[in-house]
């Protein structure tokens, strides 16, 4: 199995914990994000795949075989940098086929790669060219290029399109899962951007502070948050979070109640935890000039156009909320009224800041098993 299993794996440096008791396995084939932000934890993680890093305990484990003291030239990795590492004295060709003459890979079959790879990554016609004189967009390439034509069973790569300007990186994401569908390596990409996680990932393992958060699909990552944080680190703007009581089937924030229906009702009775936290993503908080049924009364703060969407920031109870909206008609200190679509809340145990769960009828369109 081309598959990568950490078993409770740590890593310090001096008395610096960075990584605590990882348990992950990377399935064959898949695309795995490592997301989180910055100073989690990701780069260690992936430089412990990659053997740049040794593990201080537990185990970890590629293709069955305990890797933890097998040196990194026999571990069958690509590995792609963010800052491309490119060899500047060496024009594309070369760098792309550097590793495979080391290797000592058979000419015609260098050749052979070396065109496929050009021809997939649209760097014809460039073959000459020093990276001084290449765009960012296509010295990226020629480092996607030179780790693909390895042909190695984990192409691990470190937020390997975050020097791209906005419309580059949609067009490399889209080389890059066809690069996969192509090759199926078992594929581990670190990134701190959750558009990037969504588009690209089969499956997100959301990181803080050197800690597995969640480890599940996009839908259920942004659907299902298992806790607070991925709440939070998932969605923009992230998700409202308030604190509630629970009443006789009602929501209570602050002097106000809305009503739960049956299923959640049902959630919360078989719940034993003792306070609550409330989250709503904006998205799914409607925003009214009346008050209709089950809305909360709340004051415009301020208004922030999003280009298709406004954002439209309401104190609510004393706290900060921010509902969306499509049109630009709200105005500071007016008051508005806000409903949770019931069907997208999420209840947090305010201790553990662990979701409570979801009632099992409640079925999201795009929830995958
Ligand atoms: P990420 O990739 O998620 O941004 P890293 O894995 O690079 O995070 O780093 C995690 C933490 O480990 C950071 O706080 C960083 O400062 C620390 N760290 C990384 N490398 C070293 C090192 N060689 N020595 C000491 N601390 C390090
Ligand atoms: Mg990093």
């Amino acid at each position: 199995m081309k598959e990568i299993r950490f078993e409770n794996v740590w890593k310090s440096y001096g008395k610096t914990q960075v990584v605590k008791g990882l348990d992950l396995t990377i399935k064959e084939g898949e695309r795995l994000i490592l997301l989180g932000p910055s100073g989690c934890g990701k780069s260690t993680t992936l430089r412990m795949i990659a053997g740049l890093e040794d593990i201080t305990s537990g185990d970890l484990y590629m293709n069955d075989r305990r890797v933890n003291d097998i040196p990194s030239g026999k571990r069958d990795v690509a590995m792609v940098f963010q800052n491309y590492a490119l060899y500047p004295h060496m024009n594309v060709v070369d760098n792309i086929t550097y590793g495979l003459k080391v290797q000592k890979v058979q000419k015609d079959e260098i050749i052979t790669r070396l065109n496929t790879v050009l021809e997939m990554l649209q760097l014809k016609g460039y073959e000459d060219r020093f990276p001084k004189d290449l765009s960012g967009g296509q010295r990226q390439r020629v480092a996607l290029a030179r780790a693909v034509v390895k042909k190695c069973d984990f192409f691990l790569l470190d937020e390997p399109l975050s020097n791209l300007d906005a419309q580059l990186r949609v067009l490399a994401r889209k080389e890059l899962v066809k690069i996969h569908e192509m090759y199926k390596q078992t594929i581990v990409y670190v990134t701190h951007d959750q558009i990037e996680a969504m588009t690209v990932g089969d499956r997100i393992a959301l990181m803080n502070q050197g800690q597995l958060q969640m480890l599940d699909t996009p839908e259920n990552v942004y659907h299902r948050p298992a806790n607070i944080f991925t709440a939070k680190f998932i969605g923009s703007p992230p998700t409202n979070i308030v604190d509630m009581a629970y009443q006789n089937g009602n929501v209570v924030i602050g002097e106000q109640i809305f009503q739960l229906t049956p299923m959640w009702i049902n959630q919360m009775n078989q719940s034993s935890v003792d306070k609550f936290v409330f989250g709503i993503r904006p998205e799914h908080l409607e925003i009214y000039k009346a008050p209709l049924e089950n809305t909360l009364k709340g004051n415009v703060k301020y208004v922030e156009n999003q280009g298709s969407n406004y954002a439209i920031y309401v104190e609510l109870e004393g706290n900060e909320v921010i509902a969306m909206s499509e049109k630009n008609k709200w105005y500071p200190s007016e008051e508005v009224y806000l409903r949770p679509i019931v069907d997208h809340i999420h209840i947090f145990d305010k201790e553990t800041t662990n979701s409570i769960g979801y009632p099992k009828e409640l079925n999201h369109s795009l929830l995958l098993p």
